[in-house]
């Protein structure tokens, strides 16, 4: 018997059938990120994916069967998706949550603006941004506008190479001695992320000149979409980065690209569920989340009531007790975790940091100044996961998200543990978290799959 807990890294201890499904999970996950650049495309993206499998949209009316697969579009911004299992509700559910909104830029409600004969959009940060990581990259325009006639209006401009981008300038370093005197902190307020938009002026006779460079681009956004400046005031509109997800080290090992927290969770839950074949024991959902960035809140995030109603009226039809079925269920909550990262070790404790191409990481616990605002997982919700991951060949390790004290962070593990759910944090490690440009190890993307695939068919 080894009395001492060993790790191995993964690609070491690959089986070859683990080793020749990295790739082509890898390829999938990719598209899905070009495709997902924000939570409304990730949505419509994954209903795709849903209904080629045999998913259709949940129908209170139509009675429901083990193996039916069905799927619940909250608000275009959020998607909750379910396998019914054999047994009843009451026997509790297999959930794995992820969420599919990342950090971005979001547009003001009247963004435009023209100054010094240049026009730009003024952004409001979405979730925790390092801004100085936002400026000199291109960006993407992405999202809706809802006309006063209830005409929904889409955007999306940038991610395709022949389209035009956006962009936030930087200062170059021949001018940069005042604020190289700031800290990073200071060096970049959110006020200054205002992104280029145009520069020609409207082509007119008229003798308005004052915002000519702006009615040039008020006028194209006319020409294209049929909106004007008042439309922007009901608009979500949002800048992320115009780059697609790549290969990353000569060898091929890592992926990067930007929304890996947490779609690359996201695309693990949803992809072990449209793999499930045949009904399940325990009936498996996947939990699409919006608003993790900024705290859960709103309709589309997981303190809204949409899960219960959702899972209440499966058990409703069922004649079973909502809190019967919650206080029997199993939630993975995936998220991602930082990775060590051997250019910044002092930020980790190195016997606890998740290491790449170590597995999938399992979080007993997040939060911060002494695991404030965890749910910290039970020792026999450990344990359970343990036995499921074992069995099912499941390279994992635990994971802390960095050093005592050094800052700390949540995820929706916390509310899902509020509904009387037994929970637990596990996903990818992830270099570079919340940077336009994240950096995982394929062996790891596609571990958080086999995690999720593990607890839809063994977790009881
Ligand atoms: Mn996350
Ligand atoms: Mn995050």
């Amino acid at each position: 018997m080894d009395l001492l807990y060993k790790q191995t890294n993964l690609q070491d201890t690959l089986s070859d059938l683990d080793r020749a499904a990295i790739d082509p999970y890898c390829e999938g996950y990719k598209t899905f990120l070009d495709r997902g650049k924000t939570e409304r495309l990730c949505v419509r993206y994954a209903i795709e994916c849903a209904e080629a499998e045999g998913f259709r949209p949940y129908d209170p009316n139509a009675p429901l069967k083990p193996g039916d697969k069905i799927y619940a579009d909250n608000r275009g911004r959020a998607l909750t998706l379910a396998v019914i299992g054999e047994e009843p509700l009451s026997a509790g559910i297999n959930i794995a949550a992820a969420h599919i909104d990342s950090p971005r830029l979001d547009l003001k409600p009247l963004p435009l603006f023209e100054d010094s004969e240049l026009a730009y959009l003024k952004t409001h940060y979405y979730g925790g941004v390092r801004k100085y990581q936002w400026v000199a990259v291109p960006l993407a325009l992405h999202g809706v506008v809802v006309t006063e006639s209830g005409e929904v209006v889409e955007i999306s401009i940038g991610d395709n190479p022949a389209d035009p981008c956006l962009t936030i300038s930087d200062l170059p370093p021949h001018l940069s001695k005042d604020q190289n005197k700031k800290t990073l902190a200071e060096g970049f307020t959110g006020e200054g992320l205002n992104a280029l938009v145009g520069g020609k002026p409207l082509a007119s006779d008229e003798e308005n000149t004052k915002e000519r460079i702006k009615l040039g681009v008020l006028t194209l956004l006319k020409d294209r979409y049929n909106i004007t400046e008042t439309d922007f005031l009901s608009a979500e509109l949002m800048l992320t980065p115009a780059f697609p997800a790549r290969d990353v080290g000569l060898d091929r090992n890592f992926i990067g690209g930007y929304g890996q927290d947490d779609r690359v969770c996201a695309w693990a839950a949803l992809k072990a569920l449209l793999d499930l074949d045949g009904a399940p024991k325990r009936t498996a959902v996947v939990i699409l989340a919006d608003k993790e960035e900024i705290g859960s809140e709103g309709v589309s995030g997981m303190q809204s009531g949409a899960f219960e109603h959702f899972i209440g009226d499966l058990c409703d039809a069922q004649g079973v007790k909502l809190n019967h079925c919650f206080a029997n269920a199993f939630c993975l909550s995936m998220d991602v975790c930082n990775a060590f990262d051997p250019n910044y070790p002092e930020v980790s404790e190195k016997r606890n940091a998740a290491r790449m191409n170590y597995g999938v990481a399992v979080m007993k616990y997040t939060g911060s100044r002494g695991k404030s605002g965890t749910s910290d997982a039970s020792a026999e919700v450990v344990g359970r996961l343990r036995q499921v991951f074992g069995k099912a060949d499941v390279v994992w390790q635990m994971g802390e998200l960095g050093k005592v004290d050094q800052g700390g962070g949540g995820t929706v593990a916390a509310f899902m543990s509020r509904r009387n759910i037994d929970t637990i944090d596990a996903g990818v490690p992830v270099q570079s978290l919340h940077a336009p440009f994240e950096v995982a190890a394929k062996a790891d993307c596609y571990m958080a799959y086999k995690a999720a695939l593990a607890v839809f068919r063994g977790m009881a």
